[in-house]
């Protein structure tokens, strides 16, 4: 997402910064091309207008162009108001101070309401070891109860469940009994959605709501519908009073429009996004953080906490010594492929760099997991002497380990080269030679 406006931003950033002196036209222009931009990624008409006027108040206030770095003002300033309008700061889950909290998910057909439910509860176990129980109150698609069963095993949470013939109200109440009985301490509703908002929908909707009396009610869109999810927002809003929102497939082609309008609109909060299908792709959504990736600015603290997450810090350390030593062997590397992967897929980490979000070189950039497999393969038919000391690596071996790991000679070359170079430039960088590294960078 946001690819198409994080470009047109940067261009006009850099117009700005090519300038020797930026006069009240320059400005004036900048907030034209800004404003086209944001509309072009399918931004609410009156939330670019308000927008837009809020950063050029800004900006004549604080005499930006009297400043030494006009261009630079005005990003500070763009990225201040962006983050404003998505909400300032991430804002948690309700909770209810007895159990169990009640969380009901509502929105249109296929926005990705169960899949949302299975992503949160794994996140809930996960984060707060808590024990959630589903409900399965869509009963217009047969296939809606077997698909929540589904995503509930793969994560091992029970459901509550009576089949189809029953009303969904009804389905609710008795499933709330069951989970005070079984001291459940999240309640999860997954309820039908329908393709447009309906009245008998909403009707049945707000009859759940006030059965269940609900601590937090999702409302769960897709951010591909552009304009039409803000609309959609608006819409559950008037009849529901939703409590947050959630905005999933924001890892699809979408102009991302939606996640810079919904909390303008309605008032209400975006508390997580979608990125994928599986069910760890659900992250909480930091207004900031998002305001710094939509101006290609990089989301170095989602990096950095993806890598706290996935990164075993005791075998980190190891790998930190044994570089020191200069002991770094094959098995170290396996170990450090493995906590690389676990992060998820690589093109996803390089997008989050600074600068990288935008850079052409990484448009269409598709790394092929593979590769992580076949120099996996190759190393894994060494013998454990060879993988403890790289410098065995005769053309004997080399032919040996091709045949084992079915990969062709040049391939297993190539990564022997590339592992004795990165073991020299760890040499050169713990031993504090940085002009090593940068020798070696081609700097
Ligand atoms: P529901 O009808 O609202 O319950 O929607 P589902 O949970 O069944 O989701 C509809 C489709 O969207 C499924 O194929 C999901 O795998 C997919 N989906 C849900 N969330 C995401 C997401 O964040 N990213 C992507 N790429 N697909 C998603
Ligand atoms: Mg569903």
């Amino acid at each position: 997402a946001f690819e198409g406006l994080t470009e047109r931003l940067q261009k006009t950033m850099e117009k700005l910064r090519r300038k020797p002196k930026v006069t009240d036209a320059d400005l004036r222009e900048t907030m034209r091309e800004i404003r086209l931009a944001l509309l072009e990624a399918d931004v609410n008409f009156t939330v670019v207008k308000n927008f837009v006027k809020t950063v050029q108040e800004q900006a004549v206030g604080a005499e930006v162009l009297k400043g030494l770095n006009p261009a630079q003002q005005i990003v500070k300033i763009v990225n201040e108001e962006l983050t404003k309008m998505m909400g300032e700061t991430a804002v948690p889950l309700n909770k209810s101070d007895h159990i169990p909290t009640v969380i009901m998910m509502v929105g249109l057909q296929g926005a990705g309401k169960t899949t949302t439910a299975g992503k949160l509860a794994l996140r809930l176990k996960n984060e707060e070891k808590a024990r959630p129980m589903f409900i399965a109150a869509d009963i217009y698609r047969p296939a809606a109860i077997t698909q929540l069963k589904q995503v509930a095993d793969s994560i091992d949470v029970p459901v509550f469940d009576l089949g189809t013939d029953v009303d969904p109200v009804e389905i609710v109440r008795q499933g709330m009994e069951v989970a005070k009985e079984h001291h459940n301490d999240y309640v999860i509703i997954d309820t039908a959605g329908r393709l447009q908002i309906d009245e008998a929908l909403m009707d049945e909707l707000a009859n759940i709501k006030e059965l269940a009396h609900p601590d937090e009610i999702l409302l769960v869109v897709d951010a591909m519908t552009g304009q039409n999810a803000v609309n959609t927002a608006e819409g559950f809003d008037e009849k529901l009073d939703i409590t947050g929102v959630v905005l999933t497939k924001l890892d699809g082609d979408t102009r991302g429009g939606a996640a810079m309008s919904i909390r303008a609109v309605t008032g209400k909060p975006i508390k997580f996004v979608g990125e994928g299908e599986k069910m760890e792709n659900l992250d909480v959504f930091y207004p900031d953080r998002m305001s710094s990736r939509i101006l290609g600015m990089g989301d170095m603290l989602t990096l950095i906490e993806k890598a706290q997450k996935n990164f075993d810090e005791e075998q980190a350390a190891e790998t930190m010594r044994k570089m020191q030593e200069n002991n770094f062997d094959y098995n170290d590397f396996l170990d450090q492929m493995d906590q690389v992967s676990k992060m998820g897929p690589l093109e996803d980490l390089i997008k989050m760099m600074p600068g990288m979000a935008n850079n052409p070189a990484l448009k269409n950039i598709n790394i092929d997991p593979k590769q992580f497999l076949h120099i996996k393969a190759i190393i894994q038919s060494m013998t454990s002497e060879e993988r403890e000391n790289p410098d065995l690596m005769n053309p004997s071996r080399r032919r040996r380990l091709a045949a084992g790991s079915g990969r062709p000679i040049v391939e297993v070359n190539r990564m022997i080269k590339q592992f004795d170079q990165m073991r020299k430039m760890m040499k050169q960088v713990t031993n504090g030679n940085l002009n090593g590294m940068e020798n070696m960078m081609g700097g």
